[in-house]
């Protein structure tokens, strides 16, 4: 008798091979060996709500011996390679991925619920970009040389550049490929080791990952994964002092948490958590270029992304036109199926998640809110949620206030840039923005102005692997992407010569 899972596979004519990939358990990776060890952790596909596969939750014990494997790693044939052999080994796995792009898009489709054609064309297709990027700094890890400041002759500086060592990468369920390509491409490039450990909802893409490591020859123990939960895996490996870096995305309460562990073993630590980023539209904007930026801005991936413009200021002057033009695109918005080639939409990634996002969606209506676009659902227990936008939202609604990482959008119109300004940066994080103007004094003060660490002029999530990618205020702290990633993955230490007896 046909389950929903083979109904749903079925409607979109998977193959068996990609069937039995989605249902294949995911093992830890230590040592470029599968481990299957620890308690079931179910793999729920979100839009059937049914278990696909089980992962299996790591211990104390099992998370050690990975660390132990990253070190032998680190004082092995890792170290000994050639920067040139590393810059290959990356490219080699960039191929590879993108031979396998199908079975990674289609897992992250039925693990994290996404578009297929996003988790194609983005998920997989940026990664396979940012490992090709990260390649090129292999060969360029460089200190420099100089005379020294405060002595005379005789006297010059060095600095040299290591690996800062064993790195901890713990990465969320709404980007799972592509958070860990970005943290690992870096970190290979620096020289350092991984100890990896995926969303415990979403880790298949990860395990995935860390086999074509393997395949496309990286010393075993250069990449290891464990999985679990945050509070049984993820504590052992932040808190084990072996650690020499922690790189961190998630939310803002857990990343304070991940920070309180670093610092008594002084690991490094690059934290990318929650936003509540807004989008600024000026009186001179270009209508339908801001109106397409908005709407992927925050609904894209279903507005589950940690810059997603959960917030739109817009000035007075074209508000009203502004928002005909937004409702209308809103609407249209092709919710369905992840399988569906054709939806921009699909389900939140679990009935949990469900059940927050549709509890401030029931809340704004209970308050009385303007939802002038209402595609939420009548029940927590629907498939979809759909787009929601509530105009005029008052500044101290939770709607305004909170990371809600669902599809509602809170628009606020005010007068000038300084006005708008002031809105854009009510609140405590600082992730991204966006501007939308046709004048560049106004983007550039807007820009200076604005508490975000990634802006973008004119549309929205064009991230790109040669800039930098962080938070400000309790958005967190330190870089992704960028070459500004690969320096927090070194250490760099001085040499001061005295020239008379060299
Ligand atoms: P989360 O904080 O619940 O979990 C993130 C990861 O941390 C998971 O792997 C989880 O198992 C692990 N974890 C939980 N408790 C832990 C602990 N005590 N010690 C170690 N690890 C622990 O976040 P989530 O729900 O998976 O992802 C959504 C959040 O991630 C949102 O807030 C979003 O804004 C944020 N995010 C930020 C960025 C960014 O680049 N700034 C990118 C994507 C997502």
């Amino acid at each position: 008798m046909p389950n929903k899972i083979d109904d749903y596979f079925g409607s979109w004519n998977i193959d068996h091979d990609l069937r039995a990939l989605a249902q294949r358990d995911v093992p830890h990776w230590i040592g470029n060996q599968k481990v299957l060890d620890g308690s079931e952790i179910p793999l729920v596909e979100p839009h059937t709500g049914e278990v696909v596969a089980n992962t299996f939750e790591a211990g104390a014990d099992l998370v050690s011996k990975a660390i132990a494997s990253a070190e032998n790693a680190l004082a092995g044939e890792w170290s000994q390679l050639r920067p040139l052999d590393c810059q290959s080994l990356m490219l080699k796995l960039a191929d590879l991925i993108e031979e396998h792009s199908e079975q990674l898009a289609f897992l992250e489709s039925v693990n994290v619920g996404k578009p297929i054609a996003q988790a194609r064309e983005i998920d997989v297709a940026a990664s396979v970009d940012v490992l090709r990027h990260f390649a090129g700094f292999c060969t360029r890890i460089e200190g420099r040389t100089g005379p020294l400041s405060a002595y005379g002759p005789g006297h010059t500086g060095m600095t040299v550049k290591q690996p800062v060592g064993v790195v901890a990468v713990i990465s969320p369920w709404n980007f799972p490929l592509q958070t860990l390509v970005w943290k690992c491409a870096a970190a290979f490039a620096a020289g350092c080791v991984v100890v990896a450990k995926p969303s415990e909802m979403t880790p298949a893409s990860s395990y995935i990952f860390a086999e074509l490591a393997a395949k496309a020859g990286f010393p075993a123990g250069v990449l290891n994964i464990v999985n679990g939960t945050g509070a049984i895996t993820g504590a052992a490996l932040t808190g084990d002092p072996r650690i020499d870096k922690i790189t961190f995305t998630g939310s803002t309460a857990t990343g304070v948490l991940v920070g309180q562990t670093a610092v008594p073993n002084m690991a490094r630590v690059t934290l990318e958590l929650g936003g509540k980023s807004a989008a600024i539209v000026a009186a001179d904007a270009d209508l339908d270029v801001a109106v397409d930026g908005v709407l992927n801005g925050i609904f894209f991936n279903s507005g589950q992304v940690c810059d997603a413009t959960s917030r739109v200021v817009v000035d007075e002057a074209i508000h009203d036109a502004f928002m005909d033009r937004l409702i209308t695109a809103a609407q249209d918005l092709n919710v369905g199926a992840g399988l569906d080639p054709e939806t921009f939409m699909s389900p939140l990634v679990s009935q949990q998640h469900r059940k927050k996002v549709f509890s401030y969606i029931q809340a704004a209506r209970d308050d009385g809110l303007s939802l002038v676009v209402d595609r939420g659902g009548d029940s927590v227990d629907e498939t979809f949620t759909g787009p929601v936008i509530v105009q005029d939202c008052p500044q101290d609604h939770p709607i305004w206030r909170e990371e809600i990482f669902g599809p509602v959008l809170a628009v606020c119109k005010a007068k000038g840039l300084a006005a708008l300004l002031e809105l854009a940066n009510d609140t405590e994080y600082g992730l991204g923005a966006s501007i939308y103007s046709r004048n560049m004094a106004t983007i550039l003060a807007a820009s200076k102005q604005v508490k975000a660490g990634t802006i973008y002029v004119n549309g929205h999530g064009f991230l790109d692997p040669a800039y930098p990618f962080g938070g400000l205020g309790m958005s967190g702290v330190g870089k992704d992407l960028g070459a500004e990633q690969v320096e927090s993955y070194l250490e760099t230490k001085s040499l001061l010569f005295s020239e008379q007896s060299i």
